[in-house]
């Protein structure tokens, strides 16, 4: 028997309980894995809420990411004792996922636990930190360089938000921080923010083409704000979007295209080649220090996670929230 939080539908309405399985019901998988410690993101608390409509068939055990330590495997890859993580592809959406003690699922999900960290400091970074790593990949790779100005990174307070602030820190790039929450500017600016921008200012004066002040932006919460980003951006920046916490639209205009040459460039974490996955974890465990564990995380229990499900959907949760199994 292993426990797990359950979502069940009954109409409209999601609801969610602890339950103890047994392991026959895992669904089928060549790699079984004690899970040990899982993580809270913003998709998380779209499917647990039901605000969103994120999973795919019930019952469902919630959870995009994991990790743990393989207890059997039918795949020559992996081998009892490895440690292992998995993000994306589908768990927690149309495969159960990491809020449980055992997971069962396809070997070509997994990544080994990088170099330098292990479990806990992986589901600490979680899907939101890999996420982070991968739009500052993405700016690198739009020639995006210290040098050339301030980045500008959205949504500063959350999982996504505090990861990038950290690591554009150690990289010596500037960061200007949007956050909604004045009450976090310490915080932010611990991480490696340079100044804070309030929420507000970048929900006035919409222009299409306003002054050039980021040479890259890493965007977490699209609409208005994702807009304005665009408008503010230097001549030949680049803009990393990879969330939506503001909305699905995008009100803008091609003037910033047309005009200054800007690249937008989005960021999907869940199929991200396993190769550029790797590269990703190793440089995570290389750049993040170890204050961002202490001063960004929190680890609650399976019996928290519903409560932070709706805090993290209304946006009051800081950082990252880690779960323990
Ligand atoms: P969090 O909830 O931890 O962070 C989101 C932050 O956005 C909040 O902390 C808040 O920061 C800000 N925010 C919340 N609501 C609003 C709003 N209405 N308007 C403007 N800002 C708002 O989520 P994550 O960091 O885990 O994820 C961020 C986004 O990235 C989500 O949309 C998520 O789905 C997406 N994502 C996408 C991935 C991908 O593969 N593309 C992978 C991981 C995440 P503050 O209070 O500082 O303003």
């Amino acid at each position: 028997m292993f426990k797990a939080l359950v979502l069940e539908q009954d109409g409209n309405q999601t609801s969610s309980q602890i339950k103890q399985l047994d392991e026959s019901n895992l669904p089928v998988g060549n790699v079984t894995i004690a899970v040990e410690y899982s993580s809270l993101n913003y998709k998380d608390g779209l499917a647990i809420t039901g605000k969103g409509r994120v999973v795919q068939s019930f019952p469902m055990i919630p959870g995009i990411d994991l990790a743990g330590t393989v207890s059997s495997s039918a795949d020559q890859r992996f081998k009892s004792g490895d440690k292992v993580v998995l993000t994306g592809h589908g768990i927690g959406e149309k495969h159960w996922g990491g809020m449980a003690e055992k997971a069962q699922v396809n070997a070509d999900f997994l990544d080994p636990v990088a170099q330098g960290l292990d479990t806990k400091k992986t589901m600490q970074i979680g899907t939101a930190g890999l996420t982070a790593m991968l739009c500052i990949m993405a700016l690198e790779d739009a020639g995006v360089k210290p040098e050339q100005g301030e980045i500008l990174v959205t949504g500063a307070s959350g999982g996504v938000g505090s990861v990038a602030i950290t690591l554009l820190k150690a990289l010596g790039y500037q960061v200007a921080a949007v956050t909604g929450r004045p009450k976090n500017t310490q915080t932010l600016e611990t991480l490696g923010a340079g100044r804070i921008i309030s929420r507000d200012a970048m929900l006035t004066d919409n222009k299409a083409l306003d002054s050039q002040l980021w040479a890259g932006v890493i965007d977490t919460v699209g609409s208005h704000i994702l807009a304005k980003a665009l408008s503010q951006t230097q001549y030949e920046g680049a803009v990393a979007a990879c969330g939506l916490a503001a909305g699905i639209d995008l009100p803008t205009t091609v003037m910033p295209f047309i005009l200054r040459g800007i690249k937008l460039v989005g960021i999907d974490s869940v199929y991200c080649p396993y190769e550029r996955r790797l590269i990703a974890w190793q440089r995570l465990a290389e750049l993040l220090p170890a204050s961002f564990f202490e001063l960004a995380c929190e680890q609650i229990s399976l019996e928290n996670v519903a409560d932070y499900a709706a805090k993290i959907i209304q946006g009051q949760v800081k950082g990252r929230i880690v779960i323990k199994l």
